[in-house]
């Protein structure tokens, strides 16, 4: 079976809602893969420039306050002077005054004992096992954030409730010998360095999904606490901004930084700027969706477009169909399309149109033709049977007399004798000759003579009964068929009859005329037509011997 064929408004509105689809689609997947690249690297770039601001800064602090330590522990008093003097306590204080991030500014002596410090806290407490105190016996120290152990009690806790977190610096006291007097230590907030890169971030960072981290030297968080415990791997991390997959399993995109403070015992942090990258891509996302929104509306509304303009191509076609479907019903006057159309259907209207009138035309013209052709046939058929029925007479009839002739007197001789034959009842034959009639023609004419023939064919037919024959049998002998006669006596009435009614006649032109008749009738002295015929003749001769103007039957 063929394939039912498709709807045109289907098709057009496939094809265009298709089309705009891919088009649209295919352009929202390259500008969003574009903008998605491009707000990749811009994301990046931020990231990166949050990170690197945060850890220049915390590395600027860090150097600074390792001078500002290098420095007080030069200073003349702890050179030179008693540790636990109050010169040593007020230049502790206006230190720890100058610089809110110090928790506590202390020197212990070579033993570990605390000479004197910030506040007081902690003076005469023992610290040699501190790891400050044993590294700050070497030279310059900086250690890692640890959570407070013996200030804890001492100093008040940052507002968060958090448990205090110090960093801490250490740097030997000589005096100028260069003989190991103590060790001045020094204990940071860590909030200090916690701010200094959380202030590297723009101000909308938590809005935009973007997280700092302070990676120690292996990779263990330091910041924020509530992700310490969490490790990352340094060789994954770079400067420049890289999609990694975070601790949680959700990919970010992180740029890492170093801090670098160029100082002895260089702690080795990274400051960690990070963003969610499906947050980074959010924009670009957004342009996706929307660009994917966009294709779909204007798919829709394409295939719209597309169904409208098909049905205003296929609706003057279709009109078109009904129109030629109707002119095969027989309709004469269909209705062809209106309106507006396009120039090829237009034209094919006209075309339809015009075939369609040339068509009724040649119909019209074939009625006609046809209607003329069955008059003609109908006038021909009728000239055929008045021709065939005149055939038919001549056949039959004598051309001068009109009575029967010879042929169907035959015929009928044959047909009454096997007639009474079957019913055994029998009829009568007449044989009339005109007597003299050699003389009527020699005396008045041929032309009279046919008269004479004519008007004795009259007499015959009105002197006989409608069911008796009358024929002419050759020359002036005439027939008569007499049915239903059973005796003699019966066929020599009418016999005589019309030889009375004969003698009686004056015919115009010729006067008196006589016939002698010769009279048989069926039976078994004559059962066949022949012998009939014979038997009539034999009376007829007889008729004529005995002086004519008589009837003689056998
Ligand atoms: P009979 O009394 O013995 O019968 O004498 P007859 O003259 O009638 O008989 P015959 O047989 O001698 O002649 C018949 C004549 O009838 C001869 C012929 O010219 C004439 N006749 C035959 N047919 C026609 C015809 O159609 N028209 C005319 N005008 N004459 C005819
Ligand atoms: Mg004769
Ligand atoms: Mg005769």
């Amino acid at each position: 079976m063929p394939p039912r064929p498709r709807s045109l408004r289907i098709q057009l509105a496939v094809w265009f809602g298709g089309l705009s689809l891919v088009t649209l689609l295919s352009a929202g997947i390259v500008v969003g893969g574009i903008a998605t690249t491009g707000m990749e690297q811009a994301a990046g770039d931020d990231l990166y420039r949050s990170a690197k601001a945060g850890a220049d800064l915390l590395a600027v602090g860090l150097r600074e306050r390792e001078r500002e330590i290098r420095v007080l522990s030069r200073a003349p008093h702890f050179v030179r002077g008693d540790l636990d003097s109050n010169d040593v306590r007020q230049a502790l204080d206006l230190r720890k005054q100058l610089s809110s991030e110090y928790a506590w500014i202390g020197i212990a002596d070579a033993e570990g004992k605390v000479m004197q410090s910030t506040d007081g806290v902690l003076i005469g407490n023992d610290v040699h096992e501190r790891p400050w105190f044993i590294q700050g016996q070497q030279g310059p120290y900086s250690g890692d954030v640890h959570e407070a152990v013996l200030l804890a009690k001492h100093l008040p806790r940052p507002p968060d409730g958090q448990p205090l977190r110090l960093l801490d610096f250490a740097i030997p006291v000589y005096d100028t010998e260069h003989r190991l007097r103590g060790v001045l230590g020094a204990h940071l907030q860590w909030t200090w360095a916690t701010n200094t890169v959380q202030n590297a971030l723009p101000p909308d960072a938590a809005a935009q999904g973007m997280e700092v981290l302070i990676l120690n030297r292996q990779g263990n968080v330091l910041y924020p606490q509530r992700r310490v415990g969490e490790h990352y791997a340094r060789q994954q991390l770079g400067a420049h901004a890289s999609s990694v997959i975070g601790a949680d399993g959700q990919r970010y995109l992180s740029s890492a930084v170093t801090v670098d403070t160029g100082m002895p015992g260089n702690l080795g942090w990274q400051v960690v700027v990070r963003q969610r990258l499906f947050d980074a891509l959010a924009p670009a996302h957004a342009l996706r969706n929307s660009l994917i929104a966009a294709g779909i509306a204007a798919a829709l509304l394409f295939s719209l477009v597309g169904y409208l303009l098909a049905a205003n191509l296929a609706r003057p076609v279709e009109a078109l169909a009904k129109a030629v479907r109707d002119i095969g019903r027989g309709e004469t006057q269909p209705s062809f399309p209106q309106g507006r159309m396009t120039r090829e259907v237009l034209r094919l209207r006209d075309a339809i149109r015009d075939m369609s009138r040339a068509l009724l035309g040649h119909q019209q013209e074939l009625e006609t033709m046809n209607a003329s052709l069955e008059a003609q046939v109908a006038e021909r058929t009728e000239a055929l049977s008045a021709a065939n029925r005149e055939l038919e007479r001549l056949a039959t009839h004598d051309g001068l007399t009109g009575v029967f002739n010879r042929r169907r007197f035959d015929e009928k001789l044959h047909e009454m004798v096997l007639a009474a034959q079957r019913s055994g009842r029998s009829f009568a034959l007449l044989i009339v000759d005109a007597d003299h009639f050699k003389q009527i023609n020699d005396v008045h004419g041929h032309q009279i003579g046919d008269e004479v023939l004519k008007q004795l064919a009259a007499l015959l037919d009105a002197g006989t009964r409608a069911t008796d024959f009358v024929a002419r049998y050759g020359g002036e002998e005439f027939v008569v068929l007499l049915p239903e006669t059973q005796s003699i006596s019966e066929g020599l009435i009418v016999a005589e009859k019309i030889r009375g009614m004969v003698e009686e006649t004056a015919f115009e032109g010729a006067g008196q005329v006589t016939v002698s008749i010769g009279l048989a009738v069926s039976g078994a002295e004559a059962n066949t037509g022949p012998a009939l015929i014979a038997r009539a003749d034999q009376a007829l001769y007889h008729a004529k011997q005995g002086g004519r103007n008589q009837v003689v039957a056998l």
